[in-house]
């Protein structure tokens, strides 16, 4: 039977190897090979070359396709010392990738030879298990995972899309959430406001929804503003900067109100609407995609907008549509997927049918036009007297 050392010498004479000098002239050309660290996860920690892509060895079969989906591509494998990635070389060989080389010294001999590393930002042991069903998805992993603990997310209204939006952003580790709400809990809120309980009946929700959100995860900083939108506030509360906005608010004031700022501030909007059965969510993308005002330049007069008597909604139906609005809104921070930019989906909980419209934006918009109209906020009568509804 063959010990290690023969296997490993075996191993050796039917791959390529490469020393430290050698792999940092490949690097340094025109056609760079892709740089595969096969060692395990503590190990990366305390640094690698720069520019690698950690594949340990344990999940290399299973993972090197997304990392190097051209099997004609050169590769430079590297480990500690040389023998894992000799090893990880081989089996890579026989998975078909045809241009594959072995760090010979391995990282041990590419610091000693001083060539640069660097010590990768990484998740600590507690967030890396919290976040594991994260870590498990190629288009996430611990770098989307950094950037979710990094990323910023405004919620307009901590009502029944604001409170599935919260719970489900805060348990995703979106680093931190605004809350903007000038309302309290109340009785007929807790059909479908699940951020809010019946010990809360009475408190602020923006107060509310934070405390919700810190039981469910330590790791997001809320940012709770107890206020209504309004042109005089709207500037300063988007200053604090804001990557992405979810809309869960129901009136034409605010809606419009929110399209000029994000408009103007460049911060995509996740709109979303609910009605009795009936829900609503497109992403209104600064310059890439139509804003609202590109559908419906001005406000319906007030005499033809629609009733404000109070909407009656199925309890869920926001819980749908407000996970369906952190879905876009975790593509937008992640910069994966297609989000809903020009498009408008629509579902009918009735017969549980799913539709959608694209929509086009307007040359001719007011505010997001070649020759925009209206370059400043405009404070919309209030169509309902009274506060606004968050839905
Ligand atoms: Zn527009």
């Amino acid at each position: 039977m063959a010990s290690y050392r023969d296997l490993l010498q075996q191993v050796k004479t039917e791959i390529d190897e490469v020393d430290a000098a050698r792999a940092q002239e490949l690097l340094a050309a025109e056609s760079r090979p892709l740089l595969v660290d096969v060692r395990e996860q503590d190990e990366w920690s305390e640094g690698h070359i720069p520019g690698a892509v950690h594949v340990p060895r344990g999940f290399l079969e299973s993972r090197i396709e997304s990392a190097a989906p051209d099997r004609a591509a050169p590769l430079i494998v590297y480990c500690a010392a040389g023998a894992r990635s000799a090893f990880a070389a081989k089996t890579l060989e026989e998975l078909g990738y045809e241009n594959v080389v072995s760090l010979a010294g391995g990282y041990t001999d590419w610091k000693r030879s001083g060539f640069p590393t660097e010590l990768p930002r990484t998740l600590d042991s507690a967030k890396r298990k919290r976040y594991s069903r994260h870590l498990l998805i190629p288009e996430v992993g611990e770098a989307g995972q950094l950037k979710l603990l990094e990323s910023r997310i405004l919620l307009i209204g901590a009502g029944g899309l604001g409170s599935p939006n919260s719970l489900y952003l805060a348990a995703a580790g979106v680093g931190r959430l605004g809350i903007v709400d000038d309302d309290r809990v109340d009785e007929s809120n807790l059909q479908r406001q699940i951020a809010h309980s019946t010990t809360k009946l009475g408190e602020w929700k923006a107060e509310s929804a934070k405390q919700t959100i810190e039981g469910l995860n330590p790791d997001v900083e809320v940012i709770t503003y107890r206020e209504r939108l309004s042109a005089e506030n709207i500037d300063r509360i988007l200053a604090d900067g804001w990557d992405v906005i979810v809309d869960g608010t129901d009136n034409f004031a605010t809606r419009y109100l929110l399209n000029d700022a994000s408009v103007w501030h460049g911060i995509p909007v996740v709109h979303g609407s609910v009605y009795r059965f009936e829900g609503q969510v497109t992403v209104f993308k600064p310059n890439e995609g139509p804003c609202y005002r590109c559908l419906f330049p001005q406000p319906p007069p007030a005499e033809l907008a629609p009733s404000c008597a109070e909407g009656g909604v199925l309890g869920v139906l926001p819980g749908i549509v407000g996970t369906l609005q952190a879905n876009e809104a975790l593509k937008l921070a992640l910069g994966i997927g297609e989000p809903l930019v020009g498009r408008l989906l629509l579902l009918d909980a009735l017969s549980a049918e799913f539709s959608e419209v694209s929509l086009r934006r307007d040359p001719d918009c007011p505010v997001c036009g070649e020759h925009p109209t209206i370059t400043e906020y405009i404070d919309y009568v209030e169509f309902c007297q009274g506060r606004p509804t968050h839905a």
